[in-house]
């Protein structure tokens, strides 16, 4: 260690594998932010799914190990580098991406990946928007191209992706059908925009989303789950209607002909495929909607930074509260 050099705690991943591979260090060197980068104190941090997949290897995404997981954090500017003009020291932010990891006492991230977090929310719900709120975003605005008047349903509304894309979708004048696995779920994706909600782990849940709906169908479904609902998604679209793919966790068998009765599509998106443009243009809009107040990010489960591992097995088995997994600072 070179002399001066202040250290932080954070989570780093030596070896890719299971929920065990992340180790709590306290001796990390905290990193000093250069020309258009900036150096984040973080409060609160978001946990994602994909870091799971990042973390056993199996993604698309590897990183040189050893890493930092986690890209969303909320807290505030401890130093700026030298071309950075948008912020300064003690400014309070929210993240998008880190260079150098979330999971972290403190985050080097660049400028543009940045953005100010009002005063009316708190460092939870700054965490909770990064990846939920820009996939949602581009899920809805810039892949399906949603207009106002039409019918959505969120299948999987009740989890970080889900709820921001219920906001979303409310805010732009359209018709939000929801769907979650619990009662108290249920009642948060009511709360948060939706119209309707249904039962994912009942039986009988699609026939009662038919019967909502009618003969016209629905949409635009935005999907989490599409190996256990693609084939049913396709016989609840209306005429023209798409099937946008934001999660999926293995095969599942359709029958194509359900696409070309009813003319409709299945695409999926990656939010780590956007544009720094779109970036920008989401950014935008999410802003707006933290100024007017239909952007109101839902906290769900929250973990001590020494918890990590517990909130990887969480997110990935599914069986917790409703909302946005968080780590605390
Ligand atoms: P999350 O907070 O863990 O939420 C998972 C959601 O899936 C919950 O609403 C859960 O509902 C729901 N679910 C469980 N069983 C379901 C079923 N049979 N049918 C429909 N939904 C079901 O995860 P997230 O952050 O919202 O992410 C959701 C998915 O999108 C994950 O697979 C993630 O990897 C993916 N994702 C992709 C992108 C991208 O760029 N493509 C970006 C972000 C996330 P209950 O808990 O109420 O049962």
């Amino acid at each position: 260690m070179a002399t001066g050099q202040k250290l932080m705690r954070a989570i780093r991943v030596f070896e890719f594998g299971g929920p065990e591979v992340l180790k709590l260090q306290s001796d990390v060197v905290v990193p000093v932010p250069k020309e258009h980068q900036v150096l984040i104190k973080v409060h609160a941090c978001g946990v994602n799914p994909v870091e799971t997949y990042i973390r056993s290897g199996t993604h698309l995404i590897k990183p040189t190990l050893p890493y930092t997981p986690g890209t969303d954090v909320a807290g505030v500017i401890e130093a700026t580098g030298d071309e950075v003009s948008a912020f300064k020291k003690g400014d309070r932010v929210f993240s998008t991406r880190t260079i150098s990891g979330a999971y972290a006492e403190y985050a080097l991230a660049a400028d543009h990946t940045v953005y100010p977090l009002p005063g009316n929310l708190d460092f939870k719900q700054g965490a909770a928007i990064g990846i939920p709120y820009f996939t949602a975003f581009r899920a809805l605005l810039h892949s399906a191209r949603v207009k106002a008047g039409q019918s959505v349903l969120v299948h999987g509304a009740s989890g970080g992706v889900g709820l921001a894309t219920c906001q979303i979708a409310r805010a732009y004048g359209l018709k939000v059908l929801g769907t979650a696995g619990t009662e108290e779920g249920q009642k948060i994706v009511l709360q948060n925009g939706a119209h309707e909600v249904f039962n994912h782990r009942e039986v009988n849940y699609i026939d009662k989303i038919k019967k909502s709906v009618g003969e016209k169908g629905i949409d635009v479904i935005i999907e989490m789950l599409a190996n256990v609902n693609l084939s049913n998604d396709l016989n609840l679209l209306s005429f023209g209607g798409k099937v946008i793919v934001v999660g999926s966790r293995g095969p599942i068998e359709i029958n194509p002909r359900a696409t070309m009765t009813k003319e409709c599509s299945i695409s999926g998106i990656t939010l780590f495929a956007s544009t720094k443009e779109e970036f920008q243009q989401s950014a935008a809009a999410l802003q707006a909607g933290m100024e007017i107040g239909w952007l109101k990010p839902v906290v769900g489960s929250q973990y001590p930074l020494e918890k990590v591992a517990q909130a990887h097995e969480d997110i990935i088995r599914g069986s917790r509260p409703p909302g946005k997994m968080v780590l605390l600072l």
